[in-house]
């Protein structure tokens, strides 16, 4: 694949292009505080109160969905199919439109044709304009993510990786769950891309990544984290505000380093123990009625003229 940047799959997401790369505003990095209401968790960038919005100003809000992981069986949920049908009719009953929906990855199982004609199937009844994904480990465990790429590769660079602009956002979505020994791993060719792919960008360019796998270390001993995300960071310093969106961990959990702000993302299959409880990532079976409320979709938003990017997550219902 070329190595142009600024190219989704599928040719590009529609609408997206460069023309809407207004930045009337300034980004500003600042302490993240998570406050919980009635089931969900908001978190919120402090600071000065945001300017007035203006006509120029596009609110862009997102939906990511996590770890679907389509033809588990298991007592931890012995419906995937239905919690997944329930994310994505919550998604549709947002009151709002998603610009996008991204997937970040473990869509299926076992990487099963008939998972990947399913999850495929399932995800076009999103009312959204695009849908996006990366791939999860459980997306490739027996071709090196062949599969994964003929049902969402299209228009992507090397393994799958891609990035576009929306709204005065950049998006980059990276594959680090290939080449994984013990810890994700992203590879030279992907750290290149993400080094060109934002070097004419200007630094109060708001920045969103999604990995499968957490770029920090969230917890090493069990494989959550990424042994070179720390070089592909490293490309991000110089812009005042980095947010990078994971799954695979299957629990909600936030970290700020610097300019960059990280949030794991629940699932909408089965929960994952806390880092360190237990012999290690296994799935949790909780007490019966309890399963819906560690499950959850995320929607996040970011208004050109505001300063927060403002994450919500939501219990799945
Ligand atoms: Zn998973
Ligand atoms: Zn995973």
């Amino acid at each position: 694949m070329s190595t142009e940047p600024s190219t989704g799959p599928e040719g590009g997401p529609a609408g997206m292009g460069r023309r809407q790369l207004l930045r009337h505003t300034a980004w500003f990095g600042a302490a993240v505080v998570l406050t919980v209401t009635g089931g969900e968790v908001i978190s919120h960038v402090g600071g000065p109160p945001a300017a007035a919005a203006t006509e120029d100003s596009h609110a862009l809000r997102f939906v990511q969905i996590s770890d679907s992981h389509l033809g588990f069986t298991g007592p931890a949920n012995t419906d995937v199919t239905g919690s997944f049908s329930r994310a994505i009719n919550q998604v549709n009953t947002l009151g709002f439109r998603p610009d996008f929906v991204m997937h970040t990855g473990d869509l299926t199982h076992l990487s099963t044709p008939a998972q990947f004609d399913q999850v495929s199937q399932m995800l076009r009844g999103l009312r959204t304009d695009k849908v996006f994904t990366v791939p999860g480990e459980h997306d490739s465990v027996d071709d090196h993510g062949q599969k994964y790429r003929a049902a969402f590769g299209a228009g992507t660079h090397g393994d799958g990786w891609y990035s576009f602009d929306i709204k005065g956002v950049h998006v980059i979505a990276l594959v680090n769950t290939l080449a994984l020994e013990k810890l994700g791993h992203l590879g030279t060719e992907q750290l290149d891309f993400v080094h060109n792919d934002v070097a004419s960008l200007p630094s109060d360019t708001p920045i969103v990544v999604f990995s499968h796998i957490p770029l920090f270390a969230m917890y090493p001993a069990w494989g959550w984290g990424t042994d070179d995300a720390t070089r592909a960071l490293s490309y991000l310093r110089r812009f005042s505000s980095v947010t990078c969106l994971n799954g695979h961990v299957h629990q909600l959990f936030t970290k700020t380093e610097g300019n960059v702000t990280f949030y794991s993302a629940t699932t909408t299959a089965y929960p994952l123990p806390r880092p360190g409880v237990g012999p290690g990532p296994i799935p949790v079976t909780l007490p019966a009625g309890r399963l819906g409320a560690a499950l959850g979709i995320r929607d996040v938003s970011y208004q050109v003229g505001q300063q927060a990017l403002a994450i919500k997550d939501r219990r799945l219902t």
